[in-house]
């Protein structure tokens, strides 16, 4: 077997070593063991039409990965760009960033189906010599009307029974750009009684006299998906194409045009079930529409589940490739439960970031027998369970700043914080005891008058006291402000792509995805946060400084995620 551990991805990305095979890696080791293969050659195919996302991550971590776990393995980029209408050098140049971003290397392997597009012609042209393809001149609705269903046979084209002489002649004259769009086609003469649709006399290439960003006019006949996509993977070598399920019917087309076609390299198609992740919605068509309706801000807004938004949200690459390794491969679609995505980033984050306090909806305490003027500078651990990690000091003084939800005036039973009368720690400080509480003529509650222990620093009572709450602060004439942007999922169906009642995606857009606080207060280290950088605000959540709208000493900050993890709850639950 060609599996060598110290080889894998896993080791490379210093991650846990690989347990059982899935079903294609296990396909992958047979052919390896059996000398079908000396090693593997996979690729990775996204069209340039959008950004990628969470479910593309999936697709790359597993060609990629199969790459990295197999001596002499290879893995292909190869950009699908046979539709000039969609496509565009802005994605390709985003798709490059975000597999370099999950750390993974094509090295010199890059390639552009247009490259093939010379090739393919000459392809196109052996199977017409060959009699297996004819230029048709019934419109896509024409075609699509004689295609029959599942379980009616379609009707031959007229055009069908054309000499080889008059097809050459006509194809000629389409790349030549005598004929409009959509006038003719390019179709395979296979079977219109094949119970595969697929297989009825399927359109090869199309007229479209749109300027390609790599090709620009050179070309005005453009290939389809299904006589693109094996003719590249045979070119390249490929040893098994992995796909989504959807392709799963296609395959017969596939392994059919490399039979028609003089070529020695035939790749195995093998499917797997696509990423589908509750309240999200994973269409480039749909990600695109949110896109330019503007209900988000961008392609990388923190609340896409592209990979740029991911990013820019706080999530680490390693969190996304565990994240991939953990929901594995199957053969059935299925959702997968968002909150797995959200214990992936909490499991990263939580050994490596430094803690930091920040006070999102501040209210203020008077530490009334603490001296005006007094600044004390107290030692605070960058991480509680790590001691390398070490410690920051945080300035205390008079005036500080708790967060509105630490205090209730009328507490109910355990509501261990502040109230009228109690007693809480704050962290790394001292106790403190709220003895008044200042309001407005509305009745809201603008202040806390509290006093001290000295006794009590550090956060321990010599007596041997006991509190049962702990609270964060930050000193009010040290701390400075800054906005906070609190991100919830962006739709509120579990599945919104479930259309229902004339229900489509859109009508299930979360109003409240997203939470602005602009007078948010920190730790005054805090302002020197690097954009990207991350942290665990204490008892609220994982940020990171966002990379787009951080100005140097004004950071912006993005919560990434909760510290709630509904998601090893419910495993504890089973
Ligand atoms: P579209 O939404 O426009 O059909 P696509 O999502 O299939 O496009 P491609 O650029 O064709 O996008 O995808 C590149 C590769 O990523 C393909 O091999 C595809 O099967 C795989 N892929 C796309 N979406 C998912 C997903 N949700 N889960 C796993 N793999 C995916
Ligand atoms: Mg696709």
């Amino acid at each position: 077997m060609g599996n060598t551990n110290n080889n894998s991805a896993g080791a490379r990305h210093g991650e846990a070593k690989a347990e059982p095979l899935d079903f294609i890696r296990e396909i992958v080791a047979n052919d390896l063991a059996s000398g079908k293969h000396a090693s593997t050659v996979t690729r990775f195919p996204p069209e340039p039409n959008g950004y990628l996302h969470i479910g593309h991550a999936k697709s790359i971590c597993l060609n990629f990965g199969i790459s990295l776990e197999n001596e002499g393995g290879v893995c292909h980029l190869r950009f699908d760009d046979t539709n000039p209408a969609k496509e565009d050098v802005e994605y390709v140049d985003s798709i490059k960033e975000d597999v370099q971003w999950l750390s993974f290397d094509w090295g010199k392997n890059i390639f552009f189906a247009s490259d093939y597009f010379e090739k393919l012609y000459d392809f196109a042209v052996e199977l017409i010599r060959a009699g297996r393809a004819f230029v048709c001149e019934l419109t896509l609705d024409e075609i699509a009307e004689h295609r029959g269903t599942p379980t009616q046979p379609g009707t031959n084209s007229p055009y069908r029974d054309r000499s080889s002489e008059e097809n050459l002649e006509l194809f000629q004259r389409m790349r030549d750009g005598e004929f409009d769009d959509g006038t003719r086609v390019l179709r395979a003469k296979i079977d219109m009684a094949s119970p595969n649709l697929h297989m009825r006399d399927p359109v090869l290439y199309r007229i479209r006299k749109t300027p390609h960003h790599r090709t620009g006019n050179k070309w005005c006949i453009y290939p389809m998906y299904d006589f693109t996509h094996c003719l590249s993977d045979s070119i390249e070598g490929i040893t098994h194409s992995l796909c989504t399920l959807e392709f799963e019917v296609h395959r017969p087309l596939y392994d059919w045009v490399l039979d028609n076609v003089t070529i020695d390299c035939r790749p195995r198609q093998i499917e797997f079930a696509r990423l589908n992740l509750t309240y999200t919605v994973l269409s480039k068509r749909k990600l695109l529409t949110l896109v330019e309706e503007g209900h988000v801000v961008g392609w990388d807004d923190p609340r896409m589940p592209t990979v740029s938004g991911l990013r820019r949200r706080g999530y680490t690459p390693a969190s996304i490739r565990s994240f991939c390794k953990t929901i594995g491969m199957t053969k059935f679609n299925s959702l997968t439960d968002m909150a797995l995505l959200e214990h992936s980033i909490r499991q990263n984050l939580n050994d490596t970031t430094p803690r930091r306090m920040a006070v999102l909806r501040p209210l203020k305490v008077v530490i009334t027998n603490f001296d005006e003027d007094k600044v004390e500078e107290l030692d605070a651990a960058n991480h509680p369970k790590d001691p390398h990690a070490g410690t920051r000091t945080v300035p205390f003084t008079r005036e500080i700043y708790v967060e509105r939800d630490d205090f209730m005036e009328e507490p109910p039973a355990k509501f261990f914080r502040l109230g009228p009368g109690r007693e809480v720690r704050l962290r790394f400080a001292y106790f403190i005891t709220c003895n008044e509480v200042i309001k407005n003529a509305a009745g809201e509650v603008t202040e806390l008058r509290c006093t001290y222990d000295p006794e009590t620093h550090g956060g321990n009572a010599p007596d041997g006291r006991k509190v049962k709450g702990t609270i964060h602060w930050v000193s009010a004439s040290h701390a400075f402000e800054a906005q906070v942007r609190l991100y919830d999922r962006l739709f509120t169906a579990e599945d919104p792509n479930k259309e229902s009642d004339g229900k489509t995606y859109l009508d299930h857009l979360n109003a409240e995805s997203l939470e602005v606080i602009s007078d948010a207060k920190f730790e005054p280290g805090l302002a020197k946060a690097e954009p990207g950088e991350r942290f665990q605000f204490e008892r609220l959540g994982y940020f990171c400084a966002d990379a787009a709208d951080s100005q140097p000493g004004k950071p912006v900050f993005n919560r990434t995620v909760t510290l709630r993890d509904a998601w090893a709850k419910r495993q504890k639950k089973g």
